[in-house]
């Protein structure tokens, strides 16, 4: 099989862990062609990220530090990454030449006191190009012939939309085909740094949180693989949060909009676009733990078995919401409405996460994270109060429970099961709403309701029995 490896930040969190994941990519080479990609190294990128917010504080020295401490981490692990004495001298020097150009775009960063999209793309790209020496050179040090590529380098081109930049695939799969092949051929491994290409410029982009995911699925589709493992620290996908049912299980089966729905929900994060590359090549994904290679994981496909076909798969949480309810007479059949409240709160950086108006159309409610909660507020009694909007009305520490499944589609007394089994609880639901396609259906309760209620979800819809 060509087979495309993405392992997460967890996964290569130490020397140990590292020298791990390459016998692994080694004994897996065996039988199968690899092409590995990387995330950073956990708590490397939210480290950049801070390090872009102090250079606009002005933060000269406590940016300085983190970035040192940065370097140190990876200088460190690399000491430790390969016994070679010729392999080590290698790495040092290859980690030595991007360590200078991180400081050189630091201190030109610092310089100016200025993050702009560009630069700050420029610099959190940093956490693979650094990540991927580690493995590189992990992997000599067992005789595996392998070389360090970042998206930019196998020719992965991006619009210029820096932060949530989009392949542009038709480029990108010419480029990338051609890059990888060409190394195969040679029977060199390619060592894919995730989460970063570039744009017809050459400026480096980024795809947003957790896309390494996303160049995993684009580089899997470039090469025509068999398919992708997205390897984690976790099984695969589960029945539910095993924090709060203790019996959950997991999902052996889902299919590509199922796993995206529950990838939103972030019980397995994924980024959100990167299934789109398999869909229309029906490219195979599985979700694996890394450090429990003999469990099988999740796998996503376009057609589940039939009996993996549940009505409902799983129960997902969004812990500690909030939610904001806008009432007014004015609002009642004046069209525009929900376009002013929503752009306002868009003007403001706000993310809505769900929406529910009721037909007599005299009130909306929505629900935004917790930290959104007092910029939303402030900016909806600002821009709107007294003027469409008579009241709002905040309720603080919501959850969102959301049951996901395709097999809900069509399917009659789905709610009903749902809301009575919640309402035996004794568990008031505050706000619901299910998109059309049926494939979730999402209410809002009170926080310290939330386990009561996922509980008795997860024994009504029988999620245990496998
Ligand atoms: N390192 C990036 C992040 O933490 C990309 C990834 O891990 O997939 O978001
Ligand atoms: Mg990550």
């Amino acid at each position: 099989m060509k087979l495309v490896l993405k392992f997460g930040g967890t996964s290569i969190s130490s020397p140990s862990n590292i020298r791990h994941v390459a016998n692994l990519i080694k004994s897996l080479s065996k039988e199968h062609k690899i092409i590995p990609v990387f995330s950073a190294v956990s708590g490397v990128t939210d480290d950049l990220i801070r390090i872009t917010n102090l250079i606009q504080n002005r933060n000269k020295e406590a940016a300085n530090s983190l970035a040192k401490k940065i370097i140190k981490m990876h200088v460190d692990v690399s000491n430790q990454c390969a016994k070679n004495p010729k392999v080590r001298k290698d790495l040092a020097n290859r980690m030595k030449t991007d360590i200078e150009e991180l400081e050189e775009l630091l201190h030109g960063m610092l310089l100016l006191g200025e993050v702009t999209p560009r630069s700050s793309d420029y610099l959190i790209s940093f956490g693979e190009r650094l990540s991927i020496n580690l493995i590189v050179y992990a992997l000599n040090d067992i005789a595996v012939k392998a070389i360090p590529l970042t998206g930019k380098d196998i020719g992965i081109v991006t619009d210029s939309n820096f932060g949530g930049a989009k392949p542009l695939m038709d480029t990108t799969r010419l480029h990338v085909s051609h890059t990888i092949e060409n190394l195969l051929q040679k029977r060199i491994m390619p060592i894919i740094g995730g989460f970063a290409g570039a744009d017809q410029h050459g400026n480096i982009t980024t795809f947003g949180r957790g896309g390494s995911d996303y160049t995993a699925t684009i580089v899997a589709s470039s090469v025509k693989a068999d398919e992708v493992w997205l390897m984690s620290d976790v099984d695969g996908l589960m029945t539910t949060d095993p924090k709060i049912v203790k019996n959950a299980k997991l999902i052996k089966e889902v299919s590509y909009v199922e796993a995206m729905e529950m990838a939103l929900f972030g019980a397995k994060y994924i980024h959100p676009r990167a299934l789109e590359p398999l869909v229309a090549k029906k490219i195979l994904l599985r979700i694996r733990n890394t450090f429990n290679i003999k469990n099988p994981g999740t796998l996503v496909t376009a057609t589940p078995q039939a009996d993996t076909r549940k009505t409902v798969k799983c129960v997902s949480t969004i812990r500690h919401t909030g939610l904001i309810d806008v009432r007014g007479g004015s609002m009642v059949g004046a069209p525009g409405t929900a376009a002013t409240i929503f752009s306002v709160l868009a003007k403001a950086g706000v993310n809505i996460m769900m929406i529910s108006q009721s037909p007599s159309e005299s009130s909306i409610s929505v629900i935004v994270k917790k930290n959104d909660l007092d910029k939303a507020v402030n900016t909806l009694e600002m821009n709107l109060l007294g003027k469409i909007i008579k009241k709002v009305d905040v309720t603080v520490d919501v959850s969102i429970i959301a049951l996901i499944g395709s097999g809900m589609r069509g399917i009659v007394g789905v709610a009903s099961k749902v809301f009575t089994s919640v309402a035996k609880k004794g568990v008031n639901v505050i706000m619901i709403a299910q998109g059309s396609s049926e494939l979730n259906l999402a209410f809002v309760v009170k926080d310290s309701d939330c386990n009561a209620a996922v509980q008795a979800l997860h024994d009504e819809f029988e999620l245990a029995k496998t």
